[in-house]
């Protein structure tokens, strides 16, 4: 291959590992310059719902690009904003009545952060201290950062990352130590508590109980905590629900959606907040407008695609369609087995399991010989350490996720033989 200037994300260019072209998508596969037909096992890094190039999807794009492509949204709007602010707020809680748009993940939750600070400080309360989860992961902006896991993805710039409160991770059994430590912690005076509701992605695809994320919820209830919910990967039907939130009757005071917006197509993102948390921003007074924007905020074309998402949530058997996903995954991960492989667990359309690994953590070779195996293998999996899991895209058909499965399986006996030789 030729010299790239490109300097690709989370990815040790001084390896040399190959980096494969794709020239096309359709479905749940990727193809390749050199003519390969890959199986995308993680949704194109969990943001690809429907599948590529969703025609529904493309044709709403398509017909926006001859409409508006772009609008400053500070005092101007467009009606693909405004069409899918309607659609959200009456397919979500009714206590979320307000929508903020911003362009990734991370931007959604430095929103929410911004408003939950915002929020005490329009109120005059001297309320700054946010509370994280054990293991949680946010985004890769300084502030999404600060609420997430510290290791060696944020290392070089730790000292930049604000101090927050850290309640241990609800593991089978110790559910009540990290109710105390939640009390404890709203007692002496948090901002807002955040949340990934029922699974923990990047920080190993963990799986809590709804009445956990229920009891956590009521904690910070009690004490007006506000409590956000990053449902930017669990949103959209991953759990096996719309919102992970649902299993647990749980209706947060702000919520931030991105990845399946869109259904993957093109970048977007949500931060939807309960009225008191807009009120507080909203007076005569321009000193307590909520000071934020990015330039292509609510960027009509991705306005456009989230709106055809929508309309195929209402319009296509989609709940039914995740279901039948969820079952085909349970019976797939029952029957892998091999002594290597211990942690089975399942969430909805996600299944992750552990193999075994003396040399745990995320820089373990193991991740990275995984990742190689797979990808000879014409899978797009990208094991988390030793964790692998599979989230594929709704519509992915038997012949791949067997094919998936077998991988797994094959990548089991082939690190056995090697661990003898
Ligand atoms: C991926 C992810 C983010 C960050 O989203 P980006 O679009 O990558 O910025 C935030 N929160 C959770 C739970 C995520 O999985």
């Amino acid at each position: 291959m030729t010299h790239s200037p490109v300097w690709h994300p989370f990815t040790q260019h001084g390896l040399g590992e190959p980096i494969p072209l794709v020239t096309h998508g359709e479905g749940a596969a990727l193809y390749t310059q050199d003519g390969r037909r890959i199986v995308d096992a993680i949704s194109s890094w969990w943001v690809t719902t429907h599948g590529h190039r969703n025609p529904r999807i493309m044709a709403a794009i398509a017909a926006q690009t001859q409409k508006l492509d772009q609008i400053i949204f500070a005092g101007w709007t467009h009606e693909p904003a405004e069409a899918l602010a309607r659609g959200l707020t009456a397919m979500l809680p009714p206590a979320l009545t307000r929508v903020f748009y911003s362009d990734s993940g991370s931007t959604s939750v430095e929103v929410a952060l911004k408003m939950a600070l915002g929020f005490w400080a329009n109120r005059g309360e001297a309320r700054h201290r946010i509370l994280v989860l054990e293991h949680s992961y946010h985004g890769d902006t300084i502030g999404a950062m600060s609420v997430g896991a510290r290791g060696v993805f944020n290392r070089a710039y730790a000292p930049l990352l604000f101090d927050v409160g850290t309640i241990p991770f609800p593991a089978t059994g110790h559910e009540q130590t990290t109710l105390d430590a939640l009390e404890a912690e709203c007692r002496a005076g948090a901002a807002a508590f955040i949340v990934e509701p029922l699974l923990l992605g990047a920080g190993g695809m963990l799986i809590y109980p709804p009445e956990t994320l229920a009891a956590m919820r009521a904690i910070c209830a009690a004490h007006d905590v506000l409590f956000i919910a990053d449902e930017v990967m669990t949103g959209w039907g991953r759990t096996g629900t719309l919102l992970a939130c649902e299993q647990a009757g749980v209706v947060p005071d702000i919520l931030c959606l991105s990845k399946g917006l869109t259904g993957g197509a093109i970048p977007l993102a949500v931060t939807l907040a309960t009225e008191p948390i807009y009120a507080a921003h909203c007076s005569q007074d321009r000193a307590t407008m909520f000071f934020h924007s990015s330039s292509y905020t609510a960027n009509p074309i991705a306005c456009a695609a989230a709106l055809a998402n929508l309309e195929i949530w209402r319009d296509e058997p989609v709940a039914e369609r995740i279901a039948d996903l969820s079952r085909r995954q349970a019976a797939r991960l029952a029957a892998l087995d091999h002594p290597a492989i211990g942690g089975k667990r399942q969430l909805g359309t996600i299944t992750a399991l552990d193999i075994a690994d003396p040399d745990t953590g995320y820089l373990s070779t193991l991740g990275p010989r995984l990742l190689g195996f797979f990808r000879e293998r014409d899978l797009l999996l990208r094991p988390l350490g030793n964790t692998v899991y599979v989230m594929p895209p709704y519509c992915i058909d038997d012949a791949d996720l067997d094919a998936i499965y077998a991988a797994i399986g094959d990548a089991c006996a082939m690190l056995a033989v090697r661990q003898t030789d």
